[in-house]
């Protein structure tokens, strides 16, 4: 079977996605989670007119004209009476507006009298500076749609409708584990023939980013008896995404053994630069990623595959990568038969976001990715993209 299109291999792996169970989650730890269902306000908002300065409410029709200011009304505080006519309140931002009152004038528009009085030269519109009862929303109304994201605009807008818990996705659990018997844990010294093992913390927090639960594994050996036991405690997951040992080498286990395990692969192989040997399998509920281990594979593999299904398990409504349009700093070759994506750094342009590529684009040069913040899309075909070709690329980062 040739390699997949990336966006056949996109729209194969969100075929698969079940999204996950609901749970009620309490406002104070919605950040970050996805909504179920739409969230309605609890309270109208805001719950009472009031006043949008700080001034004096009055009815105005008495206007311009001289007012007795008979209460002042503090924000939290209600008049304990109407307004009659030709009186005037003192009223704070916030405050409560009193029945009868139908406008406000800012302090700014008034001059008080020694008799306590205020005079105002000008007319006032009815409705000036008072905000209406349920004039952002009302009781019952939408504050968040479902399948969207709770970042801070949608925790304020939730807490400020009296929103105390709200139906959430519950959180994937993610188990992440990384193979190699050349790998070293960073903090103890290289032996000959090892490298420091980095894409397990390096996915861990690029899938926590997107609302995952992770659980990060000891990496193994390229063992099969260590294989077993590890790819079989990860198939608990709701995802597992593995790094390494997917290619063709003799050593390349993680395809083999998780077929053993049960595992039904739904395809190995995308025509993408980096990360070709990517592979993609079910086992009973769990999606099964195997990432290579090339430091940038996996990164590139992880953001293009891996991150969509976390969005779809959690109901999110636009799964895939957001790319957004550039223009090309400098020219870029085109592979025949893979799309690539190349790493870049964006700058604000005139005319738009320009895309620098970076020197260092082989797989293994982790070091000049994290350089990046850009994915330049450069799809497959003759030629090259001449410097200022309208491009689509992805954001990188920053996860925090
Ligand atoms: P593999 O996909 O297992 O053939 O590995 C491809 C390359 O990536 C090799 O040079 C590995 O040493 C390297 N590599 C594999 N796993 C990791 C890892 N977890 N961290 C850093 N490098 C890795
Ligand atoms: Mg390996």
């Amino acid at each position: 079977m040739p390699p997949l299109t990336l966006d056949e291999a996109q729209a194969r792996v969100l075929a698969r996605v079940r999204p996950l169970q609901t749970e009620t989650v309490s406002v104070v730890e919605a950040a970050g989670r996805v909504t179920a269902a739409v969230v309605r306000a609890a309270v109208d908002l805001p719950p009472f007119a009031s006043s949008a300065m700080d001034g004096f409410a009055v009815r105005a029709g008495d206007l311009p004209g001289t007012l007795p200011i008979v209460a002042r009304i503090p924000a939290g505080r209600p008049a304990a009476r109407p307004l009659a006519a030709r009186e005037a309140m003192a009223i704070s931002t916030g405050g409560v507006v009193p029945d009868g009152a139908d406008a406000v004038v800012p302090v700014e528009d008034a001059v008080v009298q020694t008799d306590n009085s205020i005079e105002v030269a000008h007319a006032v519109a009815r409705g000036a500076h008072v905000r209406p009862r349920g004039g952002d929303v009302a009781a019952g109304e939408v504050v968040v749609e479902a399948g969207v994201r709770v970042g801070a605009p949608q925790l304020g807008a939730l807490a400020a409708a009296g929103v105390a818990a709200l139906p959430c996705v519950r959180r994937p659990r993610v188990a992440v584990l990384t193979t190699g018997s050349e790998l070293a844990r960073v903090g103890e010294p290289l032996a000959p023939g090892q490298v420091y093992e980095s894409n397990g913390l390096m996915l861990a927090v690029a899938l926590a980013a997107v609302g995952a639960e992770v659980e990060a594994l000891p990496a193994v050996a390229d063992d099969e008896s260590a294989h077993r036991e590890a790819l079989a405690r990860g198939l608990a997951a709701d995802v597992l995404v593995t790094s390494g040992g997917v290619s063709v080498g003799a050593h390349d286990l993680v395809r083999r053994i998780e077929a053993e395990l049960g595992v039904e692969e739904v395809f190995w192989q995308v025509a993408v630069k980096p990360g070709k040997p990517v592979s993609f399998g079910v086992h009973g509920a769990t999606l099964v990623f195997g990432l290579p281990g090339n430091p940038v594979s996996s990164l590139v593999g992880c953001e293009l595959l891996v991150k969509p299904a976390l969005r779809a398990l959690q109901g999110l409504r636009e799964p895939l990568p957001r790319f957004e349009a550039g223009r090309l700093a400098s020219p870029l070759r085109r592979g025949e038969g893979r799309d690539e994506l190349v790493r870049a750094r964006s700058h604000p342009g005139p005319e738009g976001t320009v895309l620098e590529p970076l020197s260092g684009q082989e797989s293994h040069m982790i070091v000049r990715a994290a350089a990046a913040d850009a994915l330049v899309l450069v799809p497959r075909g003759m030629g090259e993209l001449a410097a200022g070709a309208l491009v689509s690329w992805l954001r990188l980062g920053p996860e925090l």
